[in-house]
């Protein structure tokens, strides 16, 4: 197997055109498990953690501009205030070796509908960004995911970056699995207010062949908010919101839980999570006022 590894963004993006079928690899928390069990051989492997250039973040006006090799670790520890929704999430992801080796990048790559980074990005409304020898692109993360482990990059584009809002409000994660650590979500889901914009943003994890939004439930929430007078959400409202999210999901049975306990699931994480950024919101209501 050929190791390749280039030391910028420049020959890196050379590699990745002139060897299509070599595996990019990061902190390679999911690569290598493919490789130590044999379930695939690649002919190369595109080393990427010798690029620097990857392994930045930095603000952009109102947005944050996250290099694909940022770590979890550092997510949690240095952009918690502007992407609090997938520091929340990054916080749930493995163990403290796996938060210091796997990066959102390596999980845009794998792009498994049970990334902890997915509802997160989705609900934050962020872009992915493609870059190849040809040029640079931004798709909405949304689009991104395109089938189970499949996303919409090129076999000549490296995910570089993600281009994320920093928060305007309050955002939340959660996450069921079977235990309180090391494990694959059996559902997952994240919530961002953008008071800013009037805007609910939405991720489902878990339950479907691919992280999914749940649009009709963010439409639903924003036209019921009172942005402005931050009264109480009214019960009829968070059940509602539950219902349309869960309705949003396309699960399956599998070892993990069935599709209807994800159904469950979902509503129930929506209606809490609504209820601790509502309460977050207000909170900061009363800072202003104060
Ligand atoms: C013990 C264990 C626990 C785990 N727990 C969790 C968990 O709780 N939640 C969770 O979401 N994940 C979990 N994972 C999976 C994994 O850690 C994550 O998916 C992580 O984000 C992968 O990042 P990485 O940098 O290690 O990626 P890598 O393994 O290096 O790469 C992952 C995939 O992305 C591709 N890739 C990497 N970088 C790029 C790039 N720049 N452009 C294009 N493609 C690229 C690779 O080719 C590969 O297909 C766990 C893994 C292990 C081994």
């Amino acid at each position: 197997m050929d190791f390749l590894s280039p030391t910028t963004l420049a020959d890196a993006l050379a590699a990745r055109a002139e060897q299509p079928g070599a595996v990019p690899i990061m902190g390679g928390t999911d690569v290598m498990v493919e490789i130590n069990f044999d379930r695939h051989r690649p002919p190369a492997l595109l080393d990427l953690t010798r690029v620097t250039d990857l392994a930045t973040w930095e603000r952009v006006g109102g947005e944050v501009r996250l290099g694909a090799g940022v770590t979890y670790a550092r997510v949690i520890s240095e952009l918690a205030t502007e992407l609090p929704g997938l520091a929340l999430a990054a916080r749930t992801v493995g163990s403290p070796q796996i938060r210091n080796r796997g990066t959102v990048g390596g999980n845009l790559g794998a792009a498994s509908p049970a990334g902890d980074c997915h509802p997160a990005l989705l609900a934050a409304h962020a872009e992915v960004e493609l870059s190849s020898v040809a040029g640079v692109r931004r798709v909405p993360v949304a689009d991104f995911y395109t089938g189970p482990k499949k996303h919409a990059g090129r076999p000549d584009e490296l995910v570089t970056a993600v281009w994320v809002r920093a928060a305007s409000g309050p955002q939340q994660f959660s996450k069921i699995g079977t235990r309180n650590a090391m494990v694959i979500a059996v559902a997952a889901f994240g919530l961002a207010l953008h008071p800013d914009q009037r805007a609910v943003g939405t991720g489902i994890g878990s339950a479907g062949p691919t992280p999914l939004r749940a649009r009709e439930a963010e439409t639903f929430l924003a036209g019921e908010l009172d942005w402005d007078g931050r009264v109480a959400v009214p019960d009829r409202v968070a059940r509602e919101f539950g219902r349309l999210v869960a309705a949003a999901a396309t699960p399956i049975d599998d070892v993990r839980g069935t599709a209807a306990y994800r159904r469950h699931a979902l509503a129930v994480m929506a209606r809490r999570c609504l209820a601790w950024a509502w309460a977050d919101h207000r909170a900061g209501h009363q800072e202003v006022q104060g």
